[in-house]
C-alpha cells in the first residue's frame, strides 16, 4: 500500500529510510512505487478487464507467528487464486451466454460471479487488513469510530465477537456506510451474503476454515483474537479517507 508505507518511510530517519525502501521494494513488489491516487491493491487485482491475483504485500512469513506461512502460501496462491479464476471463466461464460442469447444458465452465471467476485474482492483487501505487528487506529478514523461506536476500543470488540460469531463459513467486515456517513460491522456468510447494498468494506477478517484451520483447527476465537494483533487499522484508515472524499 503506498501511503502508509510513504509515510512510514518519512518517519524513519534518512539512512532508515533508504533501508526501509530497499525492504519494501523486495516486500511489496513494484506497485509499491506507483505514483497514483488509486490504492495499489486495487491496481493489483485487476489487470487489462482481467482478474488476476494480486501479489502479496509482505512476505509469506511476514505474520508469523501468529499467522503461519503454510497456511497462508495455502490460502494465497490456491484458494484465493481460485476465486480469481472462477470469476473469470464465469464472466467468460456470461459473455458466450450474451453472443449466443442463450441463457438457460443465467442463474447458476449469476451466482457463480457473485459467490467469486466477492471471494476475490474480499481476499484481495484481507491481505491488506493484516500487517506485521498490526497497526493501531488513531487520527481521523478513530474519530469515526467513536462517533459510530462511542469508542475504538467498543469497535474493535464488536468486530472481534461478530467475526468469531459468522455462522459456517464467512468473514467478519467493517464496513462504510454512504447514506448514513457511518461505519458497521457486519457478518458476510460464504462471501456474497448479508451485506448492505453500498457499503465500503475497510477491514476484513476470513473465518472460512481455509483460513485458519492447519494452525489453529477448530479454535477460530483464538484465530480471531490472533487476526485483531495483526490488524493494520492504517489499511482502514487510508480506504475510509479514500471513500470519504
Ligand atoms: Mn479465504
Amino acid at each position: 500500500m503506498a501511503m502508509y508505507t510513504r509515510r512510514d518511510v518519512m518517519k524513519a530517519g534518512a539512512a532508515a529510510a533508504v533501508a526501509a525502501v530497499a525492504g519494501s521494494v523486495l516486500a511489496y513488489g513494484k506497485d509499491w512505487l506507483m505514483p497514483t491516487t488509486q490504492p495499489a491493491f486495487e491496481l493489483a487485482a485487476c489487470k487489462d478487464g482481467t482478474y488476476v491475483l494480486p501479489e502479496l504485500p509482505y512476505d509469506y512469513n511476514a505474520l508469523e507467528p501468529l499467522y503461519d506461512e503454510a497456511t497462508l502460501r495455502l490460502h494465497h496462491d490456491k484458494h484465493h487464486a481460485a476465486y480469481v479464476a472462477g470469476l473469470n471463466a464465469n464472466l467468460t461464460k456470461l459473455a458466450a451466454a450474451r453472443k449466443d442469447g442463450k441463457y438457460e444458465d443465467v442463474k447458476a452465471l449469476s451466482r457463480n460471479v457473485a459467490f467469486h467476485g466477492s471471494g476475490h474482492v474480499l481476499h484481495t483487501l484481507f491481505w491488506h487488513s493484516m500487517k506485521p505487528g498490526g497497526a493501531k487506529p488513531d487520527g481521523e478514523f478513530a474519530k469515526a469510530c467513536v462517533e459510530s461506536f462511542g469508542s475504538v476500543e467498543a469497535m474493535q470488540a464488536q468486530f472481534a465477537a461478530a467475526t468469531k460469531d459468522v455462522e459456517a463459513s464467512g468473514w467478519g467486515v467493517l464496513a462504510y456506510e454512504p447514506l448514513a456517513g457511518k461505519l458497521l460491522v457486519l457478518q458476510a456468510e460464504r462471501h456474497q451474503d448479508l451485506t448492505v447494498w453500498g457499503v465500503t468494506p475497510l477491514l476484513v477478517c476470513d473465518v472460512w476454515e481455509h483460513a485458519y484451520y492447519l494452525k489453529y483447527q477448530n479454535r477460530r476465537a483464538e484465530w480471531v483474537d490472533a487476526f485483531m494483533k495483526l490488524a493494520n487499522w492504517d489499511f482502514a484508515a487510508q480506504r475510509l479517507a479514500a471513500v470519504r472524499k
